[in-house]
């Protein structure tokens, strides 16, 4: 191809560009147009060519709009205009739209020129401002609900103390001698309290949780290292064997995941196998401001087809006389990755034992967490 022909078809390229296409002389006059700017702005390209580029400009643009074009010409680089800020362009018919531009220096046979390439956003900010205005609703709706949580369970709990302290009178009344019957209806009314009490503190404490943290840079291996000392009883009593491993330092919500760590180390002793005394191990895999951790036991183990069954508040796959608990656990451990931006998950088979794993992002501010 020789240049005129290599000239021919950029010229082609230029008419046929998706993008608004404006060449500007040094005095801010329009040069060239495409096709797309006609499309775009609704003016022919005799109406164009020859005029202020300052036509395309919403009014309160107009008056600085000179002093920046200047300033643009005396040191021309092709960059993004008005980084960072919201850039508006104007009809024919007076109506606004929200756009993007991108300016190339150009030097010609007639001086230096600019490459204006301009993009109608106005598609993209509304997905934009949709997306903003979801996320607000989802928001305030997890506020709601925590708020909800936390006065409910408040105030569950002062009937039930009434309840708890009342029956301790009748029970304790030296003035009458109870029969079987009574005697059994006491301690069902006392330990049908007891854990509705252990149900609402932990719907309490799960409205709590994240509140009043805030984000500091943990020694991993010494926080898993203390929760396992906390835990000393049940270790030795059961003989479980706890591996660490080589665990980072990275940001995170120290009080949280101390409680997430418990969780699961009790519950990957709580859920061993009656055969074998637990082995369990806990490591980590750092990927930029991505930590992977895993707590891995030999344990029971859990049908694949509760894996996520398991993570809702209050959901147990025992009765209570199998194992203890409130079904809360996991609810707990779910929402403090969630505050960590993170995920968790598990991997298990049934007799073979099972792997929870959870990520945690260490790259949000305090402000930012859900
Ligand atoms: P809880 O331990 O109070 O029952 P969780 O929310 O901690 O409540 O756990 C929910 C259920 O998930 C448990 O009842 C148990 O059936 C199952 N589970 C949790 N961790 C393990 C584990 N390491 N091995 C086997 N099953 C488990």
């Amino acid at each position: 191809m020789n240049f005129k022909q290599n000239e021919l078809t950029f010229q082609l390229m230029v008419e046929a560009s998706p993008n608004a296409i404006i060449l500007v002389d040094n005095l801010g006059l329009i040069n060239l147009i495409n096709k797309q700017t006609e499309v775009l702005f609704g003016y022919t390209r005799k109406e164009l060519v020859g005029q202020k580029m300052e036509v395309l400009l919403p009014s309160r643009y107009k008056v600085n709009h000179p002093n920046l074009r200047n300033h643009f010409l005396a040191a021309p680089q092709t960059r993004a205009m008005g980084a960072g800020r919201d850039l508006f362009a104007i009809r024919k018919d007076g109506s606004e739209f929200p756009v993007e531009i991108g300016l190339n220096p150009l030097e010609t046979a007639n001086g230096s020129q600019v490459l204006a390439s301009i993009i109608d956003i106005s598609e993209r900010k509304k997905i934009e401002e949709a997306t903003k205005l979801q996320t607000k609703k989802i928001e305030a709706k997890n506020k709601e609900l925590e708020q909800f949580t936390y006065i409910a369970s408040h105030d569950l709990q002062e009937p039930l103390n009434t309840i708890i302290s009342f029956i301790e009178i009748i029970e304790k009344n030296p003035d009458r001698v109870y029969n079987d019957l009574e005697k059994d209806s006491f301690k069902f009314i006392n330990q049908a309290s007891t854990r509705m009490k252990e149900l609402i503190k932990g719907l309490l404490d799960y409205s709590r949780l994240g509140q009043k943290s805030e984000m500091k840079n943990l020694n991993f291996k010494l926080l898993v290292q203390s929760v396992c000392h906390d835990l000393d009883h049940i270790v030795k009593k059961t003989n479980a064997k706890i591996t660490i491993g080589d665990l980072p330092n990275t940001c995170g919500y120290e009080t949280e995941l101390r409680l997430l760590f418990q969780n699961l180390i009790t519950n990957s002793i709580k859920f061993m196998d009656p055969e074998k005394a637990p082995e369990i191990s806990i490591s980590a895999e750092q990927n930029k401001h991505i930590t992977t951790f895993s707590v891995s036991d030999n344990g029971i183990g859990i049908d694949p087809k509760y894996n996520e069954k398991i993570f809702t508040i209050f959901q147990r796959l025992h009765g209570r006389k199998e194992y203890e608990g409130t079904g809360i656990g996991l609810a707990h451990c779910s929402k403090i990755v969630e505050l960590h931006n993170g995920n968790i998950w598990v991997e298990s088979e049934v007799g073979k034992g099972s792997t929870f794993y959870f990520t945690i992002n260490s790259n949000i501010k305090n402000d930012e967490k859900i």
